[in-house]
């Protein structure tokens, strides 16, 4: 067994190593710039994104000329949500959000509300989901958007995505889904799921850091999406700027080996995930999951109480790698904001720890880990009893 062992997955995956073999290739012998039109290098390219667009789309359900290729899923949320607005200043000011979602999300709500717009930000119950009662209440005249994600990034919580998107459609206001930690490790379907615009990421499914993908409906209220990046016309004139073309070749790969194997990962890892957190909830008095009821399969929040996180995380860090919460957050220092929404106090908060596991845990890690977590906590738990 190779120490650490790496179990941060929602933060971001290994590539996977036949997404790496399909992308070298486009670094070097296949080095077209994919909008170049007057030689086989640039054709070559060209078609390997196109081909790569097709997979991206049959992972969520989508055809391929609704996608848009962005840097990330933070690059996509922010295209999407400042570009609904835009287009919506006549139809209404208001945007429903939750508090639970991601910093992208919030960041991009807090600069639109600096720029006019009224954000309801919805609460959540303590098993972190929202619910459709909670957006139907906060429905007005003025809503245009509802921008809720499909699974949480801290705890792993699914949403009731699928009613919300009907309940949005029945009122012509546009679904906006961040499916970031969904997309490539659940079936996501932008037609089942009732979606119009959904943002995902490469290095969430096993592809390379740096790309990610919009999808928007055709003809779906209130979305007519201005670019935030000008220039050369990319993407529909949605996203300019020369294509990362070995990224969006992985990304391609990526998709397609999730929508082959996600089903085979889940049900390997979710009995794993089950096994560990049975072990920590009778072995270690007052552990508690944090978000329980509906969650990704590889998932874990859980606080051990009197346990420091911090220092737990460091004290394990020479064997196994887990995190506090959201990397994109942990420069900010403050007790997750997903968990506070979710009725823990600061103190509670700070005793949580996120383990995510991936397609390349194997039983054997889960269950040293497991062992190694339970032992750590039990000796913190007696020094600080001393
Ligand atoms: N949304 C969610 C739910 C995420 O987990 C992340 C990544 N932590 C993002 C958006 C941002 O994705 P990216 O790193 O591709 O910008």
């Amino acid at each position: 067994m190779n120490l650490p062992i790496y179990l941060d997955y929602n933060a971001t995956t290994p590539c996977d190593p036949r997404v790496v073999a399909d992308m070298l290739p486009y670094f070097t012998e296949h080095c077209g710039n994919a909008a170049s039109k007057d030689h086989s290098f640039g054709w070559m390219a060209g078609d390997a994104v196109e081909s790569a667009r097709e997979e991206v789309a049959q992972l969520v359900g989508a055809s391929s000329r609704n996608i848009i290729f962005t840097s990330g899923a933070t690059e996509a949320v922010n295209t999407a949500l400042k570009g609904i607005a835009t287009a919506n200043v006549r139809k209404g000011n208001h945007i429903i959000t939750a508090k639970t979602e991601h910093r992208s999300v919030l960041d991009s709500c807090a600069y639109l509300e600096e720029n006019g717009c009224r954000v309801t930000y919805l609460d959540v119950g303590n098993d972190g989901i929202v619910s459709v009662e909670s957006v139907e209440n906060a429905l007005t005249p003025d809503t245009f958007c509802i921008a809720l994600m499909y699974a949480n990034n801290e705890t792993g919580v699914i949403n009731p995505i699928q009613e919300i998107g009907a309940f949005a459609k029945e009122h012509g206001i546009c679904f906006f889904c961040d499916a970031t930690q969904a997309a490539g490790k659940i079936a996501v379907d932008v037609n089942r799921d009732n979606m119009d615009v959904v943002a995902f990421s490469a290095h969430k499914m096993y592809g390379p850091k740096g790309i990610g993908a919009l999808y928007i409906r055709e003809g779906a209220p209130g979305i007519n999406i201005s670019p935030l990046i000008h220039g050369g016309g990319h993407e529909r004139g949605l996203r300019s700027g020369t294509l990362n073309v070995p990224g969006i070749v992985g990304f391609g790969k990526a998709a397609s080996l999730c929508r082959q194997e996600m089903l085979r990962d889940s049900t390997r890892l979710q009995p794993l995930r089950d096994l560990m957190e049975e072990k920590f909830l009778n072995e270690i008095p007052g552990a508690l999951v944090n978000g329980r009821k509906d969650r990704l399969p590889h998932v874990l929040n859980i606080s051990f109480p009197d346990t420091d996180n911090e220092q737990l995380l460091l004290s394990l860090s020479k064997y196994l790698a887990m995190s506090r919460g959201s990397a994109c957050s942990s420069n900010t220092q403050k007790p997750s904001h997903v968990l506070k929404a979710m009725g823990l106090t600061d103190e509670q908060a700070g005793h949580a720890i996120r383990i995510s596991l991936g397609r390349f845990n194997t039983a054997e890690e889960v269950l040293f880990a497991t062992d190694v977590i339970k032992k750590a906590v039990q000796k913190k738990r007696t020094a600080f009893a001393e």
